[in-house]
């Protein structure tokens, strides 16, 4: 982030910054949008000629703010936590393990994943939560029992509660894969908003290549 912020100033182009401070309405005006904000308790807002949404969970939220029906837009997140357990002591590989197959539709299924500091971790599940809480809620034996399916040596002693997130999923439970929205709301009545709505995985990954497209998008807008 530091270095992509580094950038833009070097091209001029993203001052000010505005950190830690929560969107809370989006009113379309003239030629573009009011946007109000809270920050240390302090209210303010600016004008703003365009506006992207990429507020993760929470961008089903921010398209309403600006009163876009987000059910027939088919925009409403499912939020879906994964969680990680990792290994103590020395990994049997520092490869990327998968199962095959999938073990559930929501996820890849529980695989390896070594980190930069020599660790290997175990995860992600899929299960839906209706709550942002990032303690990990799965159990030992469930992840014990689909490591071992391809990793037989995983002692379950060694496997200990490590990490979560929380994916904001358009695909709700039991309802078929559904892949992101990046859309100009021109078509919906809103011109110069783009939402980015469902970037899950690999939407870290796909970051660079999302940001440059957007950035081609406001270029045909200004
Ligand atoms: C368990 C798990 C495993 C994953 N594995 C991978 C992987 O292997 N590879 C991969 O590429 N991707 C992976 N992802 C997905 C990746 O993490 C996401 O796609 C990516 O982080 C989405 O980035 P984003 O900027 O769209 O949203 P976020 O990173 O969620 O950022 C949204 C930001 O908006 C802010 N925000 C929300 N509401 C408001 C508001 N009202 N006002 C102001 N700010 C607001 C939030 O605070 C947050 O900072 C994984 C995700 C999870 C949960």
């Amino acid at each position: 982030m530091d270095h992509y912020h580094r950038e833009a100033r070097r091209k001029g182009g993203a001052d000010p910054l505005v950190l830690d401070t929560e969107v809370t309405g989006l009113r379309k005006t003239g030629d573009g949008y009011q946007v109000e904000m809270v920050s240390g308790g302090e209210r303010f807002s600016v004008e703003a000629r365009v506006v992207i949404n990429s507020a993760g969970l929470h961008a089903d939220s921010v398209a309403e703010m600006a009163g876009i029906d987000v059910d027939e837009a088919g925009y409403r997140i499912h939020w879906c936590k994964g969680d990680y357990f990792s290994l103590t002591g020395k990994p049997p590989t520092r490869m990327l393990v998968y199962p095959p197959p999938p073990l559930d539709e929501a996820s890849l299924g529980i695989h390896t994943v070594p980190d930069l500091t020599g660790r290997l971790k175990f995860g992600p599940n899929a299960y839906y939560v209706n709550e942002i809480s990032y303690k990990v809620k799965s159990s030992r034996d469930e992840f014990w029992r689909d490591i071992v399916r391809y990793l037989p040596m995983i002692e379950k002693k060694d496997l200990q509660p490590d990490m979560s997130g929380i994916r904001a999923k358009l695909q709700a439970p039991g309802k078929s894969v559904k892949d992101f929205v990046i859309n100009h709301e021109e078509g919906k009545g809103y011109p110069s908003l783009i939402n980015l709505i469902g970037i899950e995985s690999p939407g870290l990954t796909c970051a660079p290549t999302i940001g440059k497209m957007v950035g081609e998008m406001i270029e045909e807008l200004l």
